[in-house]
């Protein structure tokens, strides 16, 4: 039988991640999340002093290391050749510097080839800016996450109280404006709803509201 796949975009603090994970656990698809991809190069960059600006080297890197995804119940955990840097891929300096990292065409050529590859013949869903448009352009079903920034900064702050540190909401609303307008501004695969993608705006959705409406337009689909 045909695999499935399941496209799900949108801006950063969308709720794309949690409700793609809670989709995948649901049908029991394959969870890609393409964000941690990025993040995980864009440590390994910091690490290795490489700048994010410098292309060529960001693509020799990319090609030295092994990004590796694990779907675990409650998280993905995110490997640098066998070392977990699931919480490193987070933080704050990580999060200022992926969108540059990511813009470039070759890094973005080398994770698409790896996406496309993970997700061949397994029931997946995948979460990113350009799945339904460029990764996976004929994905069964393309969702587009949008919410107002304000309120995408607000799960942010929240999500980050949890984590035990405190960011003002000004400040994060700042970082997520700038994150969206450099990936939707990119020449490359930007950040962009595919046309025939159902946009479904969770300003004032809960993260399960989501999920669920997402598993209805499945079974309409088997
Ligand atoms: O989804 P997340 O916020 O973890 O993604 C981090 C960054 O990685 C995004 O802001 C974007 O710059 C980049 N990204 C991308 N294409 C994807 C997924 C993420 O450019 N498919």
């Amino acid at each position: 039988m045909k695999k499935m796949k399941i496209a799900i975009d949108g801006p950063a603090g969308a709720g794309k991640s949690t409700v793609a994970k809670q989709v995948a656990q649901a049908l029991s698809f394959l969870y890609i999340d393409t964000g941690a991809m990025y993040r995980a190069l864009t440590y390994a960059a910091i690490k290795h002093h490489v700048s994010p600006d410098d292309e060529a080297s960001l693509k020799s890197l990319l090609d030295s290391i092994e990004i590796k995804l694990v779907d675990e119940q409650a998280k993905t955990r995110v490997y640098v050749n066998n070392t977990d840097v699931t919480d490193q891929v987070r933080t704050d300096e990580v999060t200022k510097s992926v969108s540059l990292v990511s813009s470039h065409g070759q890094v973005r050529k080398e994770m698409v080839r790896q996406q496309r590859l993970l997700a061949e013949d397994t029931n997946c869903v995948l979460d990113g800016r350009d799945i339904g448009t460029y990764v996976l352009p004929n994905a069964e079903l393309k969702f587009f996450l949008t919410a107002t920034v304000e309120e995408r900064a607000r799960r942010r702050y929240e999500e980050n109280i949890q984590k035990g540190f405190k960011q003002s909401l000004e400040q994060l609303i700042k970082d997520i404006a700038r994150r969206d307008e450099f990936d939707s501004n990119r020449s490359f695969a930007p950040l962009r709803k595919a046309e025939d993608a159902i946009e479904i705006d969770t300003t004032s959705l809960s993260i399960s509201e989501v999920t669920q409406t997402i598993i209805g337009y499945v079974k309409e689909r088997v």
